[in-house]
């Protein structure tokens, strides 16, 4: 179905520019299937006009030759830009794949907190000094954080801006320069906050460039660029492999942060109100398309029945709806490959041998063709894909276990490690079981919580890196080593010292 369209084009050093071919991306609402918007479907020759921009950005004095009290301020005018133009972008967001209008407007609310943050650790950037022991000690050697340059960034459509923001306000920070492409589904929203960072938040041209296009073609041709410095990638764990052997090839640092198939694991003596709470938070916000996703539930067998019980009831009372909506609390699925995907997954968990507690079938009271229940699988063993696949969708394998010793087994036999929620009463086990997970976030007694200054990342086959806080600024700098000799004397060549 189309609507009237909103053309937009490639956002270069500064400006709205044309791509270099005619062809264009269709960008739909999910909720009935309108198109809205198109963009371009960029080229290798728009790649390179961005990397040329953001070379240029980086190599004059408009970014990194900045003092940092310069760069910080524009950050937070960036910020003040964001905070004035955060319902625009929420409604941009939502239309582009669906979430909920709720959701976005407190993500795009709280987005410039992570340019001030940013700014703050901008103003303290420094070094330190090491009292090297060469030369008996006569060396006054420091040590500074340069940035890496020009970053290429890739990111994925489930939270557009907000995963943006996690590599692009460190990396300003540091005085790096940066060429995005975001997903093709949901390509409008970094066109537009590219703009409002420009003209409203004062970047100078050339610092934030966004080329949108196909994967294949301009997520490429960026990860592959001859004269990018480092890769920043958010999407699944297969083209994260890619990137990461991609980056390799040119010997230059690639963050990644990637898949999960999360274990939540509920013990006997959880508050079982908060615990439900906390599940449904887990893989039923945001229809279950999160990285995050609690998406392995195990509950201790004793009160599992009572657990399901609870967990049925609340996810039949999930109002489904429009997204724009501010009362719905489950929109639709993103787009309809996603949403096939997600019924494949739940036919293989049966024919496996899992139960179909609820669920699993597209309502038929609501518009388009990607609207999901929230669906329950029980009888769910560990080695069932249902159990080890992310699925990214709102479906839910339930899972039991006998002891503690038990479930940490089962709940680190995954190729992911990227979270987990534990609920239990019982201070002395959540310590020990948040020790003993591998994962690289880990919440008891909640789920789904993140803030700009809390490192984020995962273990395992779940990404390298981390973003957001200290770590997430450290992830755009490198170190230079510079020593002075205070001796006066150059004596013996042949010998290191
Ligand atoms: P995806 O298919 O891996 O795509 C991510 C991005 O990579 C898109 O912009 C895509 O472009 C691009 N891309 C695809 N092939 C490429 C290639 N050969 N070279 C360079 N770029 C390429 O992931 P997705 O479906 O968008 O997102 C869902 C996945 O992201 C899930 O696995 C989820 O767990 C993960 N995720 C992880 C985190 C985290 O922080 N750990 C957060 C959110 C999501 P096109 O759109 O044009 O294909």
């Amino acid at each position: 179905m189309t609507t009237d369209t909103t053309a937009y084009d490639l956002f270069i050093d500064g400006e709205f520019v044309a791509s270099d071919e005619d062809e264009r991306i269709d960008v739909e609402y999910p909720y009935d299937g309108t198109t809205w918007a198109t963009v371009p479907s960029g080229t290798t020759a728009d790649v390179d006009r961005a990397v040329d921009a953001a070379r240029r950005a980086f190599a004059d004095e408009t970014w990194a030759e900045l003092l940092p009290s310069e760069r910080a301020a524009v950050l937070e005018d960036v910020a003040d830009a964001i905070d004035e133009h955060a319902d625009e972008l929420a409604e941009l967001e939502t239309r582009q794949n669906g979430k909920l209008i709720r959701e976005m407007s407190s993500q795009m609310g709280g987005l410039g907190e992570w340019f001030r943050y940013y700014a703050g650790q901008c103003r303290t950037l420094e070094g330190r000094t090491i009292p090297a022991e060469s030369k008996d000690g006569q060396l006054f050697t420091h040590v500074k954080k340069e940035p890496y340059g020009v970053v290429g960034a890739v990111t994925p459509w489930n939270s557009p801006l907000l995963l943006t923001v996690f590599k692009l306000a460190p990396a300003l920070a540091a005085g790096c320069t940066f060429v995005h492409k975001p997903s093709s589904y949901t390509p409008v929203s970094a066109l537009r906050f590219a703009e409002i960072l420009h003209e409203e938040g004062g970047l100078p041209a050339g610092v934030y460039n966004v080329v949108t296009g196909a994967g294949s073609v301009v997520g490429d041709a960026l990860v592959n660029h001859d004269d990018i410095d480092k890769v920043a990638f958010t999407g699944s764990t297969e083209v994260g492999r890619r990137i990461s052997a991609d980056a390799g090839e040119s010997l230059i640092p690639a963050s990644l942060e990637l898949g999960g198939k999360s274990p939540n694991i509920i013990f006997p003596s959880a508050d079982l109100d908060n615990a439900t709470n906390g599940v449904i938070k887990g893989i039923f916000a945001a229809t279950g398309q999160t990285c995050l996703a609690g998406s392995r539930v195990f509950v201790h067998e004793e009160i599992a029945d009572e657990f399901v019980d609870r967990f049925v009831e609340r996810a039949t009372d999930i109002d489904l709806g429009d997204p724009m909506d501010p009362e719905t609390e489950m929109g639709p699925v993103a787009f309809r490959d996603q949403w096939e995907t997600d019924v494949s997954y739940i036919e293989t968990g049966v024919e496996e041998g899992a139960t179909l507690e609820f669920g699993g079938d597209q309502p038929d009271d609501l518009p388009g063709e990607c609207f999901l229940q929230p669906t329950i699988l029980t009888d769910v063993e560990n080695d069932m894909t249902v159990a080890q696949e992310e699925i990214f969708g709102p479906v839910a394998s339930v899972l039991t276990f006998s002891d503690e010793a038990e479930v940490l087994e089962l709940a680190n036999d995954s190729q992911f490690g990227l979270a987990a929620g534990i609920w239990t009463e019982e201070m002395r086990q959540a310590h020990r079981v948040a020790d003993a997970l591998e994962a690289g976030t880990i919440w008891v007694n909640e789920y789904r919580t993140l803030s700009f200054n809390a490192p984020f990342g995962g273990y395992k086959d779940s990404g390298l890196g981390r973003e957001n806080g200290l770590e997430g600024l450290e992830a755009y700098l490198q170190e230079k080593t510079v020593w002075f000799d205070l001796s006066g004397t150059v004596d013996d060549p042949f010998k290191l010292g």
